[in-house]
């Protein structure tokens, strides 16, 4: 049945078409004078156009013929339009375009904001796709030490940004419950001083919890993240936790946090446990239940995530991977029915969607690392292991979990100016630019897209990938056109609802 229904939901898949200007247009009719540079699409019966301020605009194949050879005159409505958007060269204020790339390149003037520590290797769930080098719950000399806790800790505050993460991962983290207690007390006190934007996030399976931890979580305003399969049976099915129900114990501490985010006054719209699925192979053809439980829990987005192709993730892709093809008609069933739900008066958003949407209709620049140029490697983020060894991210880790040091950086007695301007980070950080990639260059999508250097190491033997043939473009050209096809479907009811999933609300409760 599975595989039935996949076909036939694979042919609702809207797809986008790279078309040439000459395929379009006769050569000798160019006015190459009159445009900025701008790419385009096909997208349906119209094109779709973007120059690299990231402004963007349906046109018909009329109106693109003409604004190729430079036909529309001022105040005729087409050239109004394309001045609105700075497609005509001669209108453009230069002023007001750098100040704007200047807001949304804001991230290049400083260092990373986000600081993940893996507390341990430790871990009491054998989840079938866990990407970390996880190891049984004796194995304490897997642990981070205070010393290097504290290490890690100065450095991160050296970072020239004013706002900090420190993310507690694993492992289970709450295994080394004395290291990460010690860190909230020690970066807190660290701040006083500091006076950064300083938070707290713990990524968490949640069955090591009990009430003394989460009033310390809850007191010193740490936010706590969590991994959600879906359905009961999908969710045990994967993730294989030998000392009782993961979905059910997940769900009892869920329910009873965000009461208590209720008793302390915050707003449920906005406080609430986050929580993750990951997407496997019986995952695929499960997008309602998933959509389903994620809802019936009080969450307010999905993040349909492939899965990676690192650690052990990568040693199970035989019985839970998949094609970027399988993954893409999930992906667009799944937010065809998250669509559905919001026409019904349903709060909730795709999270890959809603990031999207944010560049394009909002002109904002969340700063997601896997989706900005450059990437996050590095200058967007850091990822410190047990040892004090410290990583391009938490995805070079991944990659050092399958023996390979490629994306180790330094380590945490390294000063601050050795870790940013080393070769391995300058390597990084040029890789992860799309500026120079062949394909990406005359992409439409250039100025929404983004690369993550670790992903085409993995994937394609090389830093800087080949696009063309790489499933990480294949998957967010596949998702841009999605949405592309949307907006230009949209009614005024629709776009009310995309530009709702792109409001963005900062939460101050869990800024230190
Ligand atoms: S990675 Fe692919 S989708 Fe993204 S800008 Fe490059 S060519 Fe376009």
């Amino acid at each position: 049945m599975g595989d039935t229904m996949l076909e036939t939901r694979a042919a609702n898949l809207p797809k986008g078409s790279q078309v040439a200007l000459a395929e379009l247009t006769d050569p000798a009719e160019w006015k190459p004078d009159f445009a900025v540079p701008f790419n385009q699409r096909t997208i349906g019966g119209k094109i779709v156009i973007s120059n690299d301020f990231g402004d963007w605009l349906f046109l018909t194949q009329e109106e693109f013929r003409d604004f190729v050879e430079g036909r529309p005159q001022p105040g005729e409505p087409l050239y109004e339009k394309l001045k609105r958007a700075n497609f005509v060269a001669s209108e453009i204020d230069f002023l007001d375009q750098s100040l704007r790339w200047r807001r949304k390149k804001e991230y290049l003037f400083y260092g990373p904001t986000l600081h993940a520590f893996v507390l341990t290797h430790r871990c009491n769930h054998g989840c079938q796709y866990c990407h970390s080098s996880i190891v049984g719950m004796d194995r304490m000399d897997t642990d981070m030490s205070i010393e290097t806790a504290e290490k890690g800790v100065d450095l991160a505050f050296q970072t020239t940004a004013h706002g900090l993460t420190i993310e507690f991962q694993g492992g289970e983290p709450t295994a080394n419950w004395d290291v990460l207690r010690h860190i909230v007390e020690y970066a807190r006190e660290k701040n006083k001083t500091a006076k950064k934007i300083l938070s707290f996030a713990l990524v968490t399976n949640l069955s090591l919890m009990d009430d003394e931890k989460l009033e310390f979580l809850l007191d010193r305003h740490v936010q706590i993240c969590t991994s959600l399969d879906g359905p009961e049976d999908l969710h045990n099915q994967i993730r294989i936790f030998r000392d009782g129900n993961s979905h059910q114990t997940l769900l009892t501490w869920m329910k009873k946090i965000n009461q208590r985010y209720v008793d302390m006054g915050l707003d449920p719209n906005q406080y609430r446990v986050e929580a993750l699925p990951t997407i496997t192979r019986p995952s695929l053809t499960r997008w309602k239940e998933i959509v389903d439980t994620f809802v019936e829990v009080g969450c307010r987005a999905v993040f349909l995530r492939k899965l990676d192709p690192f650690g052990f993730a990568a040693k199970s892709a035989k019985t839970l991977g998949y094609s970027m093809d399988e993954f893409l008609e999930f992906y667009a069933n799944a937010v065809d029915y998250i669509i559905e739900l919001n026409r019904q008066g349903v709060q909730v958003m795709e999270r890959h969607a809603a990031i999207m949407l944010n560049k394009i209709l909002a002109d904002d620049e969340p700063n997601y690392l896997d989706l900005r140029i450059p990437g996050g490697a590095c200058i967007g983020q850091l990822g410190y292991a047990p040892d004090g060894s410290i990583y391009s991210s938490d995805e070079g880790r991944f990659v050092a979990s399958m023996g390979d040091d490629m994306f180790r950086i330094g380590s945490v007695d390294d000063s601050y100016q050795d870790l940013m301007g080393g070769a391995a980070t300058r390597a990084l950080v040029m890789a992860g630019l799309n500026d120079g990639h062949p394909d990406c260059v005359s992409c439409v999508y250039k100025p929404w897209c983004g690369q993550q250097v670790e992903y085409n190491y993995k994937t394609q033997g090389s830093l800087h990938g080949h696009m063309r043939d790489s499933t990480w473009c294949k998957k967010h050209k596949s998702i841009f056109d999605y949405l592309m096809h949307k907006l230009e479907a949209a009614d005024e009811k629709d776009m009310e609802m995309f530009r709702l999933w792109t409001t963005n609300r900062t939460l101050d409760h869990f800024i230190v």
